[in-house]
């Protein structure tokens, strides 16, 4: 009788254990399939494989792309790489992942609409469960509205250039960047002629008018001179009210030159400015410096900007609507 009783209180003892065990496994696979869904969701994940071939995307993945699963899998990331991404992030990527490090960067990507959108990436390698490697996980965050904001707040709201407060940031890498190193560099300073006597005459809104077709001209100078030599970088700027700058990895000439052609282009707009001394139209004066960038540069960036702009001074002294290089009057000026 005792044996019977003992068997039944072990029998009813492990059921319920075991119906415990099986309800807590419930409850733990509940709460991993809510988690994965959350992911899938709201994370923006990818896998590859070692070949960078996509084998699975998050839903969030999908959303943000544009793309359904079924276009992305069996795919390279390129399907959503945008053009304009410097071929050095991937390169530093793949770099790091071979070393067999984890890579973190921002990447600016296309949807499949053609607009852009640009991510915060964490990639690392995916191991199987005896830890060979069998490709990449990929960890995504939308960082596209603070992108936004950060170029918003590098552009002069009226022409649409890079500001001063940019001018000085890339001024700066410009000189440090060791990539730049004994590279030939032109700075162009850009002042538009009596422009106070411009917007005296013609008003403050037609003022506004001119410094956005100026500004025009730089742009329009700067996409001719990356389209002839990439390698030039140039980069145009509205340093305040009615000056400009052009940055680019130029030599003497090719500066010199850049700068003749905004002259002309600005003259070309032949916006009428009848106070503007002899020319009738809006002229603008022009200093330039090209120097060589090499480490010991890396502290002067105040400096070269006064020798650029002390040739800018000898341009309106010496009659306005042309260009003086401080190359070509050197023993004239106060170096360092
Ligand atoms: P100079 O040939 O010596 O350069 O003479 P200038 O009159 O061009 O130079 P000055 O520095 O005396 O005057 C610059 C003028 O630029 C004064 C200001 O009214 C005008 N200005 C500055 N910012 C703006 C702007 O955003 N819009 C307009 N319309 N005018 C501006
Ligand atoms: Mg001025
Ligand atoms: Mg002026």
């Amino acid at each position: 009788m005792f044996f019977v009783t003992a068997l039944i209180v072990v029998v009813v003892y492990w059921n319920r254990r075991l119906s415990a065990e099986i309800e807590t496994r419930k409850t733990a696979n509940h709460l991993a399939q809510s988690y994965l869904e959350i992911i899938n969701r709201y994370v923006i994940t990818s896998r590859t494989d070692l070949n960078g071939i996509i084998i699975d995307v998050s839903k969030a993945f999908c959303d943000i792309s544009g793309y359904s699963r079924d276009e992305l899998i069996g795919h390279r990331h390129g399907v959503i790489r945008h053009p304009q991404t410097d071929n050095k992030v991937y390169q530093e990527l793949w770099e790091t992942l071979g070393q067999g490090r984890s890579w973190t960067g921002e990447m600016c990507n296309r949807r499949k609409d053609g607009t852009t959108y640009w991510v915060s990436a964490t990639i690392a390698a995916d191991y199987d469960q005896h830890g060979k490697k069998i490709g990449y996980i990929a960890v995504h965050q939308d960082i596209t509205d603070h992108r936004i904001v950060r170029e918003l707040s590098l552009r002069d709201p009226l022409t649409g250039l890079y500001n001063r407060r940019h001018f000085n940031e890339l001024f700066d890498k410009f000189l440090s960047c060791k990539l730049h190193y004994e590279s030939q560099a032109g700075l162009i300073l850009v002042d538009i002629d009596h422009f106070k006597k411009f917007n005296d005459t013609y008003g403050h809104q037609k003022g506004d008018t001119a410094l956005a077709q100026v500004a025009f001209c730089l742009e329009e100078i700067c996409i001719r001179l990356n389209k002839e030599a990439p390698s030039a970088q140039a980069h145009a700027f509205r340093l305040g009210g009615e000056e400009f700058a052009l940055l680019a990895l130029l030599d003497e000439k090719k500066t010199e030159d850049a700068a003749e052609m905004i002259r002309q282009q600005v003259f070309d707009l032949q916006l009428e400015h009848v106070n503007n001394e002899d020319f009738g139209v809006m002229t603008c004066s022009l200093g330039s410096y090209s120097f060589r960038v090499n480490s010991e540069h890396s502290n002067e960036v105040d400096e070269l900007f006064r020798i650029a702009d002390q040739a800018l001074y000898r341009a309106k002294e010496q009659g306005r609507n042309q260009c003086q290089s401080a190359n070509n009057q050197t023993a004239d000026i106060e170096l360092f």
